[in-house]
């Protein structure tokens, strides 16, 4: 009998397969690519899957090892899906072992079985009371028993999160006997007849053109570009897109760029769909994520909503996939296997025949370029829906005024009249703790990182020091470190600072604070959400997080204390991004009937930029960035890569660079290609880095092709390179921060 050599996927950053042999017993009939198998891997053992079956091995036959055990009697993920992530670990030049496991939900790569299981119910039983007494000390108890008794057929494990059931609360409630659990074999619920739970909005024309446009071609690939200024209505469009989705029998695919947006999206979906909707993001936790990837996979559930990695939950009938605020840089992976969940969404759009839909106010000048080049189709909202105005812009300029805390004060008038109207305000600020620097009076010390070329941040409340780059913590001084003397000042405001003097400023208002801090405890962001939702006048002071979907009907004025930043940094994307939160910022100020106002506190309030983008508009900015970009030769007019080094000693990861760049050199040569350059190496914007010394090296190539083709070859040269072991070192294909 010939050998039956296993060429397997290992979660490794090895961009190599594995032979094994087969496990004992195994037919050949079985091992189909796909499938996984548990392996010995040194002392250890993991989990591959299968790519391919062969007869030879390079590797002498006696020493390859068997594998152990075969998982699956049919591959848990679907062909086509399979297909990306080998297109996703070719095109970001990464292992395939890895990319798959990014793909996959955790449990499976640790081996559970990928079929769909019976399901547990929780059901009250019959003589249960919320008086009972055992539960007189127990409100949590007597609250989930009262939420559970209005589902008297029960509910599903799965689901008990997603309708904010305490599982522990349960476990108790089970304990006392007050409740049960009830396994059911999980019966694919039949397909409702009507979809709709409520009924549609009558649309306005342009919205009608654009759902008329992508409806125009389902089952094939087109990619539609939905430009639609904040508050258009392009939910709306998504929503009716998919209703006839549904109809047609087809699962869609929405991805969100924030699990905070999560709940909302949710919502809003379940009001409108009798569907069965999977919720995918970072904070559901692994079983329930594996049972809705399998609900997905198995059509069993219709609408699936996620973040960045859902973009690999498998369908078994896909129709459509949505990206909402495709521009948002979140969608872009930073660590690991660097993918950009946008990018790939096309891909995956074009490997399953299905229309994609990118949504934004403020699109990026990637997708604005494919639009303008007609690769996509630019569909345009340019009204609010509902009836409500676009907001006003101020520019303020506070050249030589002085700043209260960073606030101004024209700008603290503007805030007080509008809070006196009854009406909300929120404070934008990109900037958390209290504030960016602490500094001596005396000597000049300055609060610096001693692992990063950064600054600590002051974060008052607990009386540290905080770098926000490599997460040192140090308590806050007293005393200078340096000279010992007391005078040391706080530089700078952040949110935090900013919330405690507006809430001196303005004693009879309330000031929420809302940002990464704020916002870490469980349900901070719901009770936040519930005191806004309440419409009394108040001051909401955030970062970016405000920025993102949200809906606040009672804020008319938006402050946003400081656009300096984006209009001088090094980064080409800066004055994109800075543009982008502005706008999006702005989006949230007089959604509903009064109109609303947005104040920029700047320096540079007659920077070019500022006003074009002030004064005509977003896509007046873009289509002037744009121009800038294609005479600058930058992306979209180019294609880049970029090779990170960092490594303890300084000079180890220029070193590795340097003969990286040699390498690069040599095979441009040899491939005979041309259109690249290499830039650097050069130190990174921070050069030192929670204690290692970074370095990067720029390619930069006219088009993909022989980009792609040098990359492949010149890894396989890294990895050879005994420089490089003493390094750190990751490619970043289309890397979006330089
Ligand atoms: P976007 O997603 O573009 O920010 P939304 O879809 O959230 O906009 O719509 C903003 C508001 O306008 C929502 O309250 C929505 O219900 C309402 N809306 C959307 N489309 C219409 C319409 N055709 N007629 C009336 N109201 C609409
Ligand atoms: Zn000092
Ligand atoms: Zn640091």
């Amino acid at each position: 009998m010939p050998n039956l050599i296993l060429r397997l996927a290992l979660p490794s950053p090895l961009r190599r397969l594995f032979d094994y042999l087969a496990p004992a017993g195994v037919s050949r009939s079985a091992l189909q690519p796909g499938v996984r198998l548990r392996v010995p891997f040194g002392r250890r053992e993991m989990i591959g899957v299968l790519v391919e079956v062969d007869s030879q091995s390079e590797v002498p036959t006696d020493k390859l090892k068997p594998a152990l055990e075969l998982l699956d009697t049919r591959p848990p993920l679907p062909a086509s899906l399979f297909k990306l992530c080998l297109w996703t670990a070719q095109y970001y030049q990464h292992s395939l072992g890895d990319t798959l496991s990014w793909a996959l939900p955790v449990l499976l790569r640790q081996g559970e079985p990928a079929e769909t299981r019976q399901e547990r119910y929780w059901l009250v039983n019959k003589e249960a009371s919320v008086d009972d007494p055992r539960l007189a000390r127990a409100p949590r108890q007597r609250d989930a028993l009262k939420a559970l008794a209005q589902h008297p057929h029960g509910v599903a494990h799965s689901l008990l999160s997603q309708l904010q059931l305490n599982r522990d609360s349960l476990q108790l409630l089970h304990e006392k006997g007050l409740v049960r659990v009830e396994v059911r074999r999980t019966q694919p619920h039949a397909k409702p007849a009507h979809w709709l739970a409520q009924p549609e909005l009558p649309l306005n024309a342009e919205q009608r053109a654009a759902v008329n446009a992508v409806a125009s071609g389902w089952d094939q690939f087109n990619a539609f570009l939905l430009a639609g200024v904040t508050g258009s209505g392009k939910t709306e469009v998504y929503l009716q897109l998919i209703h006839q989705c549904l109809q047609a029998g087809k699962q869609a695919l929405v991805l969100i760029p924030e699990i905070n947006l999560g709940p909302q999206t949710f919502d809003r979906f379940s009001r409108r769909f009798n569907a069965r909707i999977a919720l995918l993001h970072s904070a559901v936790n692994d079983r329930e994520r594996l049972d809705a990837w399998l609900a997905a996979r198995d059509g069993e559930a219709d609408i699936i909503i996620g973040t960045r990695s859902a973009l690999f939950t498998p369908m078994k009938n896909p129709g459509l996939i949505i990206v909402d605020e495709e521009h948002d840089a979140s969608y872009k992976q930073q660590e690991g296997l660097r993918y950009h969940a946008r990018d790939l969404a096309l891909v995956r759009a074009r490997q399953e025949d299905v229309p994609i839909v990118l949504g934004s106010a403020t699109p990026s000048l990637e997708s604005l370029h494919n639009a303008y080049s007609g690769r996509y189709a630019l569909l345009k909202l340019t009204q609010r829906a509902g009836g409500a105005s676009q907001p006003r812009f101020l520019r303020l300029d506070v050249k030589s005024r002085p700043l209260d805390s960073g606030i101004s004060g024209p700008m603290q008038q503007a805030i007080a009249q509008t809070l006196k109207a009854g009406q909300q305000v929120l404070v934008f600020l990109n900037r958390r703790g209290f504030a960016p620097t602490l500094l001596c009076h005396d000597c000049g010390w300055l609060s610096e990182c001693p692992r990063c070329d950064a600054r600590m941040t002051v974060h008052q409340r607990y009386q540290e020091l905080r770098c926000h780059h490599c997460g040192h913590v140090e308590k806050q001084p007293s005393n200078c470190p340096k000279c010992q003397h007391v005078d040391l000042r706080p530089v700078g405001a952040g949110t935090e600072r900013a919330e405690e003097r507006l809430a001196v400023l303005f004693p009879d208002y309330p000031v929420l604070r809302i940002d990464r801090d704020s916002t870490s405890r469980k349900g901070a962001m719901d009770r936040l959400f519930a005191t806004i939702n309440k419409g009394e006048p108040c001051i909401l002071v955030g970062t970016q997080m405000l920025a993102k979907g949200h809906h606040f009907p009672r804020v008319t004025l938006v402050s946003i204390l400081d656009a300096d930043g984006g209009l001088f940094s090094a980064d080409f994307r800066a004055s994109e991004r800075m543009a982008q939160l502005i706008v999006q910022v702005a989006g949230r100020a007089g959604r509903a009937e009064e109109p609303g106002k947005v104040i920029i506190q700047s320096h540079l309030a007659d920077h070019p930029l500022l006003v074009q983008l002030t004064e005509q508009g977003y896509f007046a900015f873009a289509e002037q960035a744009l121009s800038e970009r294609r005479g600058a030769g930058l992306p979209p007019f180019c294609h880049l890569a970029l090779l990170r080094a960092e490594a303890h000693k300084p000079g180890q990861a220029e070193s590795f660079l340097d003969e990286a760049c040699s390498e690069a050199e040599h095979l441009l040569g040899e491939l005979g290609l041309t259109g690249i350059e290499l830039l650097g190496p050069v130190p990174a914007p921070m050069e030192r880095r929670a204690g290692r010394f970074r370095a990067q090296l720029l390619l930069q190539g006219n088009a993909r092709a022989p980009l792609h083709r040098l990359l492949n070859h010149w890894l396989h040269a890294l990895e050879q390179m005994p420089s490089g072991r003493a390094v750190r070192w990751s490619l970043d294909v289309d890397p979006i921060d330089l």
